[in-house]
């Protein structure tokens, strides 16, 4: 829009729009420091069994806190970090430390790594998945990665021989928010994904009798069943969303019901739980 067209609302919303600009600028710029000042930390999100409520994952998920800014939402930080590149050195610290964390876990817990679409597509990435596999000695199989619908809107061709190397390693990809992006069934006949993950909105839904996220959930879970995919079902938070999504065969379930995520070292304490040493006896 220019000047002219704006009129009197260019005048009024100039300084609302110049000081959204201007904390974009101080984020970024503190953003661009956060690494090398170890201002970011991993916490992991259980995810369980539906049927035996034992954990086989954990999902790691990016904490920023920033000397400047305190705790910054992933909302927030991700986003901008997806827009100037940072993700991709970001991105690869990720991976190298949730590997060497999940290195500690007993042999059957996985742990899943999300993954943006700038990473997916640098030249780069393959190299950094193998590099934090063979530092952490983690197995390829324990490595699941999270992608979204997204990554295939740019550059669907490369995005998927990416994908197609990074399995050939032995790693699981997940389809991460399932159902909110540009759904394509084209995605799913293409690629083997190990996990569909149906998106906490349908979970929500599904609780409150939508018939629509029922219907789509159903339909989700058969044809992930029908292609050997397996299906989990985001953000899990109460009784009533657990007994539905139990009845739909969702196979695995994440959510604040079971574990919010957490730090490190509380994941780790889990595991002395008898529930998990009975699993991993
Ligand atoms: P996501 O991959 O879909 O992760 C799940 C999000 O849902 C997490 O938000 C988690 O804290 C939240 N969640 C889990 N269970 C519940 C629940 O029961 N109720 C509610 N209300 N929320 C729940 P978080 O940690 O804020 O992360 C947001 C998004 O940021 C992630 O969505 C992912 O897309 C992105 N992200 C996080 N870490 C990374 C990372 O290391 N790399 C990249 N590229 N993206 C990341
Ligand atoms: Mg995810
Ligand atoms: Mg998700
Ligand atoms: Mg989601």
């Amino acid at each position: 829009r220019s000047k002219e067209e704006g009129g009197g609302q260019h005048f009024k919303y100039e300084p609302e729009l110049h000081a959204l600009a201007e904390e974009r600028r101080k984020l970024e710029f503190s953003l661009r420091r956060a690494l090398e000042r170890n201002e970011f930390l991993l916490n992991y999100q259980p995810v369980v069994d539906a049927k035996d409520e034992n954990i086989v994952s954990f999902e790691a998920l990016l904490r920023w806190n920033s000397d400047e800014h305190g705790f910054v939402s992933p909302a927030k930080f991700i986003p901008l970090a997806e827009d100037t590149r940072l993700i991709v050195p970001i991105g690869e610290w990720v991976l190298r430390e949730a590997c060497r964390e999940a290195a500690r876990w007993p042999a059957h817990v996985k742990v899943a790594v999300n993954v943006s679409g700038e990473q997916l597509l640098d030249t780069q990435f393959i190299p950094s998945v193998v590099n934090a596999l063979s530092i952490s000695g983690l197995p390829a199989q324990r490595l699941e990665l999270e992608v979204t619908e997204s990554i295939f809107v740019r550059d669907a061709v490369t995005a998927r021989a990416a994908l197609e190397q990074i399995m050939a390693l032995g790693c699981g990809i997940a389809l991460d928010d399932f159902g909110t992006g540009y759904s394509s069934l084209a995605y799913i006949r293409n690629l083997r994904f190990s996990t569909i993950k149906v998106d906490r909105s349908f979970v929500q839904g599904a609780a409150t009798g939508s018939p629509e996220s029922l219907a789509i959930i159903r339909a989700v879970v058969a044809m992930a069943e029908s292609l050997d995919m397996s299906t989990t079902a985001e953000g899990v938070e109460t009784d009533a969303e657990l007994n539905v999504i139990r009845q739909l065969g969702c196979r695995k379930i994440q959510g604040y019901y079971y574990g919010r995520p957490m730090p490190a070292l509380e994941a780790r304490g889990l595991f002395a739980t008898p529930t998990l040493q009975r699993a991993t006896a």
